[in-house]
């Protein structure tokens, strides 16, 4: 007799993981058998946000009136919020529709940080709508999370990148740098006990790292943005053009989540 697929395993299938193994006593093998993905020491990991570049970002501030770092390090959410949407830091902010300040649960113990939004975010105002959107929320509910309950989803950039063809494109590091210190105070507000970030971009940014540092070097790795563990895996956008590599984001997923359970900072 063939038995019922749970949830788990139906978001698994969707994020095209396959078969879920399962014990003898029923429970789910939290490790994707394709992935040989093992928790190593913790990588030696710039300061949070590379201080410097954030300091420059603020003095190529347009109007002159934008807040400064520290002037956003004392906000509360209402404060932030108001700031994100009035932003003219960099030059993304003449060619928004709206601003993409991030969604979710504001004490979520799991925060999920892309690049930045394309032109449905753009229009709508919300991080990782559409295909890719889709597909990450199927990662969440494989891990047991759902946008707006414990998990939280951000952005390196809070507006859209528009590239000269009128494509969405990354953000240059001058941008990245110029909207960092707003996902730092989301950080500090949200305090999450692992950051997953989503991608080259998001996870540059936040390590400080060099741009020619690829996401296969920095997959398979707990590193740390300051004192919180931070786990790289793919984009969602990417894993739509390259489903194979679904299952090594599963593994990624699956570290991430031995290491909220094991991570001796959380509280
Ligand atoms: S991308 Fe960030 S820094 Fe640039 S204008 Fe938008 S909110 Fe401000």
């Amino acid at each position: 007799m063939t038995s019922t697929p749970d949830r788990r395993t139906i978001f698994l299938d969707e994020m095209g993981v396959g078969p879920v193994w399962t014990r003898r006593d029923g429970s789910h093998q939290d490790t994707a058998p394709e992935t040989s993905v093992e928790k190593q020491p913790e990588a030696a990991v710039p300061s949070a946000a590379a201080p410097s570049r954030i300091a420059s970002a603020d003095m190529a501030s347009p109007s002159g009136t934008a807040p400064s770092a520290s002037e956003i390090a004392g906000m509360d959410w209402v404060q932030l919020k108001a700031a994100v949407a009035d932003c003219v830091k960099c030059g993304l902010c003449k060619t928004r529709t709206k601003t993409v300040f991030g969604t979710g649960d504001e004490k979520a113990k799991w925060l999920f940080v892309g690049e930045g939004p394309g032109r449905n975010e753009d229009l709508q105002g919300e991080p990782f709508v559409g295909p890719a959107g889709k597909l990450l929320d199927n990662m969440l509910q494989a891990m047991g999370l759902k946008r707006g309950r414990n998990a939280n989803i951000a952005n390196i950039v809070k507006c859209r990148p528009i590239g000269a063809d009128g494509r969405d494109r990354p953000p240059t590091p001058e941008e990245a740098d110029a909207c960092m210190p707003y996902l730092q105070r989301q950080i500090a507000l949200i305090q999450p006990g692992v950051i997953v970030a989503l991608g080259k971009t998001a996870a540059l940014s936040l390590l400080g790292l060099d741009p020619d540092t690829s996401v296969g070097q920095l997959r398979g790795k707990v590193h740390r943005h300051g004192d919180l563990p931070l786990v790289v895996t793919y984009h969602p956008a990417y894993l739509l053009r390259k489903p194979a590599d679904k299952a090594k984001t599963w593994g990624d997923l699956c570290l991430a989540m031995n290491t909220y359970a094991h991570d001796d900072n959380r509280q």
